[in-house]
């Protein structure tokens, strides 16, 4: 998204990153809220978008705050439905679109950064070995790593612990059709589920790292229990014969605001700037919406304007603390659980 914006206003670009775009657990099931179609016609990336096939979300489910089921149809929203992404596929549609407009898209990892005089020089590591390069600007879009600005002296401000454990479900009867995705309170933090085909549903449990027993074992029990509570779930497993849960990976889900989110001749962007965590379901957007503003503030710096950089960094930090606002108010939904430490650090 930066990328796009700086050539658009004139900037060479090099890009650098994996050769093919790596996915994770944490990227199974997300979903690109309403607003991201708004986004991808604005960038022209439209088609593109939709040549991916990304599967519609037309009503997404909420047991939050009452044993009841909230239903809230996107259909009815302003921008439509939301997208469950393929996230490979949509990182490579939007590197191709980057290479497409003329930069320089290089395979490889950083590996080392330093400044002399007003030139950055880095190194990165490819397969053929190592290779340098000089830049006159930097920006870190690597993630919740932020693996430049952390080799520049930055850290991470973290503002809880919450930790999110993916587990994908199989069944051979091929009967789960349902595209509704679901989110649902208990009393050590909650659910979230959607249908990732005919026969694989995805079952995240979010809570903190300290309240999830390390042992494999203990921890199955602890989810096949909370699970157990909610009747919605549970009899979907049942339902459609799905298999035993296995919580083997674990993916941090923490919000977290780095420190500094820039310096001279440097900015962060994305989640190497600040994470959210995913009960707001806007990441991607947020990511998108900071690197557009890194892009303006890189530009402005360019053309002479030496507050640029503090306007960007004191944005972000703005940003954050009203997402913090934001966060807060939707944990502050749930009350039933007010006595249990989950919901306690959030109220
Ligand atoms: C469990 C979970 C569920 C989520 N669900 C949703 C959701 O449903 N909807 C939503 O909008 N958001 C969701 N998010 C948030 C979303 O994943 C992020 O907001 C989004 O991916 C941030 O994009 P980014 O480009 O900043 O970082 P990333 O997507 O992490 O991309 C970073 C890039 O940097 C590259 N990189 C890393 N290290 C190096 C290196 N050394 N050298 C070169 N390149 C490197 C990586 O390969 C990657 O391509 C979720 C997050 C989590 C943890």
């Amino acid at each position: 998204m930066a990328a796009l914006a700086l050539m658009e206003a004139g900037a060479r670009v090099r890009l650098l990153g994996p050769g093919k775009p790596t996915t994770s657990r944490a990227h199974l099931g997300q979903c690109l809220p309403p607003a991201g179609l708004t986004w991808m016609r604005a960038l022209g990336l439209e088609s593109s978008f939709r040549a991916l096939a990304p599967r519609r979300i037309v009503s997404h489910e909420s047991v939050w705050g009452s044993p009841h089921v909230d239903t809230r149809e996107m259909i009815a929203s302003a921008h439509g439905p939301s997208w469950l992404l393929d996230r490979a596929k949509f990182d490579g549609m939007m590197r191709e679109s980057v290479r497409a407009s003329g930069a320089e898209a290089v395979e490889g990892r950083l590996v080392s950064v330093e400044r002399t005089g007003s030139k950055w020089n880095y190194t990165f590591r490819t397969r053929a070995g190592h290779e340098t390069g000089h830049a006159s600007f930097l920006l870190d879009a690597s993630g919740r790593n932020s693996i430049a600005a952390r080799k520049l002296g930055a850290h991470r401000l973290r503002a809880d612990r919450l930790i999110s454990v993916p587990m994908v479900v199989r069944s051979e009867l091929n009967t789960d059709l349902d595209d509704t995705t679901r989110l649902e309170a208990n009393e050590d933090g909650w659910f979230f589920s959607c249908r990732i085909s005919a026969s694989e549903r995805l079952i995240s449990f979010y809570t903190d790292s300290d309240l999830l027993p390390a042992s494999i074992d203990a921890r199955k029990k602890k989810i096949e229990y909370l699970l157990g509570q909610s009747d919605h779930l549970s009899d979907r497993m049942e339902h459609h014969s799905y298999s035993a849960l296995d919580p083997q990976s674990l993916v941090p889900a923490h919000g977290s605001l780095l420190d500094p989110l820039g310096g001279e001749g440097w900015l962060a962007t994305g989640e190497a700037a600040l994470c959210h965590d995913p009960l707001c379901g806007d990441g991607i957007i947020e990511a998108m919406n900071s690197a557009r503003h890194a892009a303006r503030a890189l530009v402005s710096a360019a053309n002479g304007d030496s507050n640029a950089f503090v306007e960007y960094k004191d944005q972000g930090r703005e940003r954050f603390k009203n997402y913090q606002l934001t966060l807060r108010s939707y944990y502050a939904l749930e009350m039933r659980w007010r006595n249990h430490a989950f919901w306690k650090r959030r109220s």
